[in-house]
């Protein structure tokens, strides 16, 4: 099965983005690969690679991580790999997208849906009052380990632009700015991202998100360096293909 996500738009009514003319003739296929976490080392060897051949990264940063009360969560994101706002600062005047990927990282869907709702406000909260020209309405909010539920989702979009979530069954994906995706690990995910990408450029059409991490060991899933510099290079080419953060692609894609 292709891995994709699908969006509907309100210009093409009920027509999911796959399937048919949807984005410009020469821009078939949107991918974003959307770097989770909030990585100090790896992010800025992304946003290298990016650099060097004219692209944008997408980030989703924890709001919390560089603070001295934050814990590490799982065995992969670990207080010492995490950067602050100064650099997530430093990435977005670089050009590149940085997003929220909550407060601490906890599984939203597992609390108490009040103290959910609280850590959501908290984590966007602090992107305002610490993310230069971070606004709500052009915010992408990406739900740790892709889990959610109908309620908290429907709080986020009164809140933000998107959320990033579990991919929904193609019957119930119904909100223009509502985001699924897939992502895969523990081990280096390389050969994974390149079936993914290759499977999808031989579609017609559409837009594949696909959730990574760090690079080079770090985080859940990770890229080795090597790999994802070949491959942005490659698809850099690609006339037909636009490379973009979530947020941009919506706002490009959607007002067009
Ligand atoms: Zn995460």
């Amino acid at each position: 099965m292709q891995r994709r996500t699908f969006i509907k738009t309100s210009a093409l009514g009920s027509m999911a983005f796959n399937c048919g003319p949807w984005i410009t003739e020469e821009k078939t296929h949107i991918l974003t690969l959307s770097f989770d976490d909030g990585f100090k080392k790896s992010f800025y060897k992304v946003a290298k690679i990016y650099e060097e051949y004219d692209q944008s990264a997408c980030f989703n940063v924890i709001a919390s991580g560089h603070l001295p009360g934050f814990k590490q969560v799982d065995d992969y994101i670990l207080p010492d790999l995490m950067g602050n706002f100064d650099d997530w600062n430093t990435l977005k005047a670089r050009g590149h997208e940085v997003m929220p990927h909550s407060w601490k990282h906890l599984n939203l869907a597992s609390q108490p849906v009040e103290k959910a709702k609280e850590l959501i406000v908290q984590c966007l909260d602090y992107f305002s009052d610490h993310l230069e020209g971070y606004d709500n309405e052009a915010s992408v909010f990406n739900f740790p380990y892709n889990s959610s539920t109908p309620e908290l989702e429907e709080f986020v979009l009164s809140k933000v632009l998107a959320l990033r979530s579990r991919e929904l069954p193609r019957e119930e994906q119904t909100n223009v700015f509502r985001q699924g995706c897939r992502s895969m690990g523990p081990e280096n995910i390389d050969h994974w991202v390149e079936e993914q990408v290759n499977s999808f450029l031989r579609t017609s059409g559409g837009w594949l998100i696909l959730n990574v991490h760090g690079l080079d060991g770090e985080g859940w899933g990770p890229m080795s360096s090597d790999y994802l510099d070949r491959l942005i290079k490659r698809l850099s080419i690609i006339k037909t293909l636009d490379m973009l953060p979530t947020g941009k692609a919506l706002l490009k894609h959607t007002n067009e």
